[in-house]
């Protein structure tokens, strides 16, 4: 059985979803819930969600229920917030507590903030391993670039370089800024079950709030000269940002820029969905040298892989890189 926290989330989600009114939805799950966990769990739940349908009198019991209560109880979220101690920013502090092991570790996150629950019943999550792919041909990402101003920071849970002015990517036509990038060592993303060292995701961001990430895979090997001038600058503590001045973005990318596409998920709490992933094919190297000074302040940070369920993985044929202006 979740917590109280997941169970409203759960309960929010539902509600959204079911054209009821979202108090009833709340009770009628509740009631249920047990009975439905028993039966194959959460994600089997919101798949199952209206069915079985409410009864007339069961939605007019849940009425009057509803209208019975005090003001401020008739919404379980509303209340479970109400029962924080004054003064407790909860929600800054669960997004600083989790992790990636032991109590606040990713089989866990669902539990430490109510906004978590995805992490858990959500079914386009990420990372993922990249096995059988077909070909998607039809969407298609142009990368434009140019070189920006860097402030990296370390936020805890990676290294992460704030891009000032670092141009967009167009995807089907839609323009998304870039707006940082961060690392993983390991890799998040596996392909065909393989990890591989390190894994740098650039985060865009379109005008409707809604993300598309470029996922580059690295394989110890030579040193990754692109990315030198960053590693050379990684803050220590999060207290210390490093301002880094006309950093070359482009550079990081391998020359062919085909792609594997499928839709996703943010890869740390609150595991957010309707993410565009978008992992290049080709991968590029880091040195141990590379990884070791990252791992010296940052320790693994890979969620485990997620299971793909009903995605497509779209693989674009390999193309070369046109250098825009
Ligand atoms: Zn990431």
């Amino acid at each position: 059985m979740p917590d109280q926290h997941t169970l409203h989330s759960m309960l929010d989600a539902m509600a959204g979803a079911m054209p009821h009114d979202p108090r009833i939805t709340r009770r009628l799950f509740v009631r249920r819930s047990s009975a439905w966990m028993l039966a194959g769990g959460a994600v089997s739940l919101l798949a199952a969600c209206g069915t079985p349908a409410a009864s007339k009198d069961e939605v007019a019991a849940l009425r009057k229920e509803i209208a019975a209560l005090k003001p401020g109880e008739a919404d379980p979220k509303a209340a479970a917030h109400g029962a924080e101690k004054p003064g407790a920013p909860a929600a800054a502090h669960d997004a600083k507590h989790w992790g990636y092991e032991g109590e606040a570790g990713p089989d866990k996150w669902a539990d430490l903030a109510p906004e978590n629950a995805v992490c858990r019943i959500g079914s386009t999550q990420s990372p993922i391993d990249i096995g059988a792919s077909q070909p998607g041909l039809s969407s298609r990402t142009s990368i434009k670039w140019q070189p920006s101003a860097l402030n990296i920071q370390n936020n805890g849970h990676t290294i992460q370089a704030d891009v000032t002015n670092g141009g967009a990517i167009e995807l089907d036509g839609v323009p998304y800024t870039l707006a940082q990038f961060h690392f993983h060592a390991p890799s998040e993303h596996t392909v065909a079950g393989k990890r591989f060292a390190m894994e740098t995701h650039f985060v865009h961001k379109n005008a409707k709030g809604e993300l598309a990430v470029i996922g580059v895979l690295h394989d110890i090997g030579a040193a990754n000269d692109a990315l030198a001038p960053v590693f050379a600058a990684l803050p220590k503590t999060t207290e210390e940002k490093q301002p880094l001045a006309n950093f070359d973005l482009a550079t990081v990318l391998p020359k062919d820029r085909g792609m594997y596409r499928y839709a996703g998920s943010l890869t740390t709490p609150p595991c957010t969905e309707g993410v565009r992933w978008q992992v290049l094919q080709t991968t590029t190297t880091i040195s141990e040298a590379q990884v070791k000074a990252f791992n010296a302040i940052i320790k693994p940070n890979a969620r485990p892989v997620q299971p793909v369920k009903a995605r497509d993985i779209l693989k674009d044929a390999i193309y070369k890189f046109q250098t825009a202006g």
